[in-house]
């Protein structure tokens, strides 16, 4: 049985309910994703009951619940390939870093051993469960595939795959450092343990900017600024310019976008998403720079890329995407 989410609620499931509410049109406030159940937060559940034509009393149960859910269930944008620039996704960040955290700092050397994974796992290696989400190592064919795009830029050792997924179901990734001086997790929450190839590629994009920089948790700071620029941009656009207003991508994603590129800049001149999103599209230049840095080692173009966030105008022609 669900619980009744009403003013005064607090925890995850809070967390769960704005960050569904800000995915649905509103006449009011974008809402702070803090699992606090406020004045704010009900007012968006008010709006939402009359819109949905249900019993408007702010409280959530399992009729609001269940139109929540299923009126996300719209197609995705094929352009916005992960959670991590959603700052409404900061519940799954948390809870995976709340999961893992303690079991990771038990080893110094992190998950792989602590689960007696081998260093090259195979496909019969089984994959641990940590409070219900499945875990594993790369199988030799993601492995294949990671080393076909970066070479070996990347440490393998300690990027971890998960059947977790983030807001409307996209993959995100989180960098956990040890507390002990061990090396950093990288966890990919593709959603599934064999996701398609090009998602895994973006989320290891982030692992190889977690694994390039001082601060491994860095780029997950860059998306989220560079989301957040979008919006803000976007937003008054919309007000004066109703094909804009019509777009399936504003005002999250359209005319501004965190993953729209101008190709043919240097690498440090793009920001994380837009790295990630090119080395999925394997632009050339981009994928040579990641695959010329050695794993392990900090690259200063890296940190340049992720110290500014940055987002492009996707009604420009030579902007891609
Ligand atoms: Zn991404």
């Amino acid at each position: 049985m669900s619980k009744l989410l009403a003013l005064g609620s607090q925890g995850p499931a809070v967390f769960d309910l704005q960050a569904k509410l800000n995915c649905h049109p509103t006449m009011l406030p974008r809402l702070t994703v803090d699992g606090l159940f406020g004045k704010k937060t009900q007012g968006r559940v008010l709006e939402f009951q009359k819109d949905k034509k249900l019993a408007a009393d702010g409280i959530v149960g399992p009729k609001t619940q269940g139109m929540l859910n299923e009126s996300l269930q719209f197609p995705p944008e094929s352009f916005l390939q992960c959670a991590n620039c959603l700052p409404e996704n900061k519940g799954n960040v948390m809870l995976i870093r709340s999961l893992f955290s303690p079991i990771i700092d038990q080893s110094r050397k992190g998950l792989r051993n602590l689960f007696g994974f081998s260093h090259r796992s195979n496909a019969a290696t089984p994959a641990a469960s940590i409070a219900g989400v499945q875990v594993q190592p790369l199988d030799p064919m993601q492995e294949a595939m990671a080393i076909n795009r970066f070479g070996t830029s990347l440490d393998l050792t300690n990027i971890f795959i998960t059947d977790k997924s983030g807001l409307q179901n996209r993959p995100f990734t989180v960098a956990i450092p040890s507390k002990s001086n061990g090396p950093t997790t990288i966890l990919l929450n593709m959603g599934s343990l064999t996701p398609p190839g090009d998602d895994l590629v973006h989320e290891l994009a982030h692992a190889w900017q977690a694994q390039h920089h001082l601060i491994s948790v860095q780029f997950m700071d860059n998306s989220i600024k560079s989301q957040a620029a979008a919006l803000a941009l976007n937003t008054p656009i919309g007000l004066f310019d109703a094909a804009v207003r019509g777009h399936k991508g504003y005002p999250a994603f359209y005319p501004y976008s965190p993953y729209a590129y101008e190709p043919g800049k240097k690498f440090s001149e793009y920001a994380g998403e837009q790295i990630a999103q090119q080395v999925q599209r394997n632009e050339a230049a981009i994928t040579a720079h990641i695959k010329s840095v050695a794993a392990g080692k900090h690259d200063p173009d890296n940190a340049l890329s992720l110290s500014t966030p940055r987002i492009e105008d996707r009604r420009k022609a030579t902007v891609k995407i």
